[in-house]
C-alpha cells in the first residue's frame, strides 16, 4: 500500500474536513454540533473519525485547557488532487481523456471555469503526445494489443 492510499480521507471523514476547512481551527464539539442536523453523529462517531483523521494527518490537534483544538493537517486543494489522481490511477492512462471529458460534459462549469480549462488544453496541446503510453499490467486491458 502506498503512503498516498494510506491518506485517502473516506466520505464520512470528507465531512469532518469540510467543516474544518471552512471554519478553522475548533473542538470536536463544535464539529459535532455543525454536522449533527445532516448526519445524526452522536459526539462518540465524531471523535471517531477525528481520531482516524488524526492517524491520517489530515487533522492536527493542540490541547487547550482541558479540550483539545482540532486544525486541517492538509490543504483542501492538494486532497482533492489526490483523491482524483488515485481515482485515475485505476485506469488504462489511455482512457483518462475520455473519462475526464464524460465529467466534464455532465458538470455544470462557469464561464470562467471554461476559459481556464481552454487555456490549459491549449497550452498542452503543442507538446501533447499523438497517443499516450498504456502503463497497464498484461490481462488489465485492451489496448496492448495494438502496441
Ligand atoms: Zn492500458
Amino acid at each position: 500500500m502506498s503512503t498516498q492510499e494510506k491518506l485517502l480521507i473516506t466520505p464520512a471523514e470528507w465531512e469532518v474536513m469540510r467543516v474544518i476547512w471552512a471554519n478553522g481551527p475548533m473542538t470536536s464539539k463544535e464539529i459535532q454540533e455543525v454536522l449533527e442536523k445532516e448526519t445524526g453523529w452522536k459526539t462518540a462517531t465524531t471523535k471517531t473519525f477525528i481520531g482516524r483523521l488524526k492517524v491520517k494527518k489530515a487533522l492536527s490537534a493542540e490541547k487547550e485547557g482541558r479540550q483539545f483544538i482540532y486544525s486541517a493537517g492538509v490543504f483542501e486543494r492538494e486532497s482533492v488532487k489526490e483523491e482524483i489522481t488515485s481515482s485515475f490511477e485505476k485506469v488504462c492512462n489511455r482512457k483518462i481523456g475520455t473519462y475526464l471529458n464524460d465529467y466534464i460534459e455532465t458538470t455544470t462549469l462557469s464561464q470562467q471555469d471554461i476559459l481556464l480549462l481552454l487555456e490549459s488544453l491549449e497550452s498542452k496541446l503543442d507538446d501533447a503526445p499523438v497517443e499516450v503510453p498504456c502503463q497497464c499490467l498484461e490481462g488489465q486491458c485492451n489496448c496492448q494489443d495494438c502496441q
